[in-house]
């Protein structure tokens, strides 16, 4: 992949959670807060050494809006993103279940996603399953806040799940983390080779209110909602 290849293409990563809100966290006391900036700061340098404009929602251990509301703290993000306005959009996470042996890597894209948003998961998961090699639980649809109402292609990664021992201790090392960032830098480099050949968001599919999942990432996520 040469340098310049994504010269003018702007990227939004979005680190899941941050500050008050630390994600998933695993046995051994992994956040996934920690997990999922480590692996957007490679995927932002990769993706800077390319050629592209690359922007993050948060770069430290910070909620995106100090203080608010977890459904503030999403908007911000969204705002970032569309108020740009971003290319494209990732957001990062890990997963988590209650049954400690749920295991893999997955993708999702809004329900009502454009052919992009659905490129752009197919060719993440793609990149993911290829270097990294958990179980590929798959593309999925789901209404996750910050890909439901941002306006541009947009994909949310579940990484691992934290809450399996194993992964845990895959996502925590620091190397494993390098791997997921290269992997995922490939795989927006692999959407911008083909998205001119992919049909655009078309203005049915901008946004509404109606139908938002507050979470953004995961299933026990969403049934925290009200105890943040
Ligand atoms: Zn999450």
């Amino acid at each position: 992949m040469s340098v310049g290849v994504l010269s003018g293409r702007r990227v939004m990563i979005d680190p899941g959670h941050g500050g008050r809100f630390p994600g998933a966290v695993g046995p051994a006391g992994t956040q996934e807060k920690d997990v999922v900036l480590a692996v957007s700061k490679v995927l932002q340098a990769d993706l800077v050494e390319l050629g592209a404009e690359v922007r993050m929602t948060r770069s430290t251990d910070v909620e995106v809006a100090p203080g608010a509301s977890l459904r503030d703290d999403l908007k911000a993000r969204v705002d970032l993103a569309n108020d740009w306005p971003a290319d494209l959009l990732i957001s990062v996470h890990a997963n988590s279940a209650e049954n400690a042996s749920a295991k893999g890597t997955e993708t999702f894209h809004a329900i009502k996603a454009s052919d992009r948003s659905k490129t752009l998961a197919k060719l993440l998961q793609k990149s993911m399953i290829d270097d990294i090699g958990l179980t590929d639980c798959g593309v999925k649809a789901s209404n996750f806040y910050v890909i439901k109402n941002t306006k541009m292609p947009a994909t949310l990664v579940e990484l691992g799940f934290i809450s399996n021992p194993g992964e845990e201790q895959i996502l925590a090392d620091p190397a494993m983390q390098t791997r997921f960032g290269h992997s995922l830098s490939k795989g927006v480099a692999d959407y911008f080779a083909v998205e001119a050949h992919v049909k655009p968001d078309g203005p049915s599919e901008l946004p509404g209110d109606e139908g938002d999942l507050l979470a953004p990432g995961d299933p026990v996520e969403m049934l925290l909602i009200g105890q943040v």
